[in-house]
């Protein structure tokens, strides 16, 4: 957890930022989380997964726009990934992921939630899930708000809970009342310790608590996690409880854990593979390196080979 907090904290300094952003050292490790820079490229790999079976969601990266016109295009972007999914083959296996901060929730609940119903009514006919990702803690009441608002209109739309946040069993009650898909993962953001869990010990048993919550409850949950030990104890939990492969969804990240993603669609689960994509992809790159020393070592060799 230190090592996380460490990692995110120092790449929100600028001349880090302007760095890693400008040095070809990090362009192989980018590319091993970010399916490069186009839709077209995004599209590629949800059609390749698709092959194998695998759904996918693809994400526009990208967060935090600076004006109301940004967040405009931001939709509009999104628009266009929805008319290519629905192009797709595949389409019944692909879907999207959206940031809020992206459609404007900096900018105004009003912005982002008109944005948003434009978004997941471009979505509707084609029957393609949009789902918000669960940012950082001062965007959690906004988004839960949110969700609960467009959710009886627009039932194509769900989100995310991150199993370190002390507030996530209050809001999950929220979440199935509606009831809605939702996402649970661990949380990839740094959080002071008055609002989210700092020993991963307690986080990772919050998360099989919620995960089983969610798979009791029965409404198309997302499991994301790479973690094998919590994915074999759910195992456990499923086989014991009866619960059908179709009924929920393993979720992970592209460029990990690839192994473990053709072998649980091997096993006849449904696995969707998260894919970023565009431009914009350092707060997500740096989300991933945070997550594993090994990701930054990979790094060091590359800079003392040249
Ligand atoms: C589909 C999906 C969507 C997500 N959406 C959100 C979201 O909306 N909001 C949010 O806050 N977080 C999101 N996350 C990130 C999540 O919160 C975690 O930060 C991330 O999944 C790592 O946690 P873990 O469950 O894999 O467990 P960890 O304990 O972090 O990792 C378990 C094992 O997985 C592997 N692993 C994990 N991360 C990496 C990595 N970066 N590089 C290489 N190997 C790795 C390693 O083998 C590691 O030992 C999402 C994750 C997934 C899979």
């Amino acid at each position: 957890m230190l090592f996380r907090s460490l990692i995110l904290a120092v790449s929100r300094w600028r001349p880090i930022r302007s760095m890693v952003t400008r040095s070809r050292i990090f362009r192989p490790l980018v590319s091993r989380f970010v399916a490069g820079e186009s839709l077209d490229s995004a599209i590629a790999s949800a059609e390749a997964l698709a092959a194998e079976g695998l759904f996918s969601t693809l994400d526009l990266l990208g967060e935090n726009v600076a004006t109301v016109e940004e967040a405009a295009q931001a939709r509009e972007a999104y628009i266009e990934v929805v008319n290519r999914i629905a192009k797709s083959p595949h389409r019944d296996l692909i879907n999207i992921s959206i940031k809020l901060t992206a459609l404007g929730l900096d900018q105004g609940e009003d912005v982002a939630e008109a944005n948003f119903k434009q978004l997941l009514a471009a979505a509707q006919p084609h029957n393609i899930f949009v789902r918000a990702d669960m940012e950082a803690s001062e965007y959690t009441e906004r988004t839960v708000a949110m969700i609960e608002r467009v959710h009886a209109e627009y039932p194509n739309t769900g989100t995310v809970m991150q199993s370190y946040l002390k507030r996530l069993d209050g809001d999950l009650t929220r979440l199935l009342a509606l009831p809605t898909r939702v996402r649970i993962v661990k949380g990839a953001y740094l959080e002071p310790e008055t609002v989210a869990y700092q020993d991963k010990a307690v986080v990772d048993q919050k998360y099989v608590e919620a995960a089983q919550r969610l798979l009791k409850a029965g409404h198309y949950p997302a499991i994301a996690t790479h973690d094998e030990a919590i994915i074999q104890s759910l195992r456990g939990f499923i086989k014991k409880e009866g619960i059908a492969k179709e009924s929920f969804e393993w979720q992970m990240l592209y460029g990990i854990r690839r192994d473990l993603q053709s072998s649980l669609r091997a096993e006849g689960f449904n696995v969707r593979v998260y894919i970023p994509y565009g431009e914009q992809w350092y707060p997500y790159f740096t989300r991933r390196l945070a997550e594993r020393p090994a990701n930054l070592i990979f790094i060091a060799k590359a800079t003392f080979r040249k």
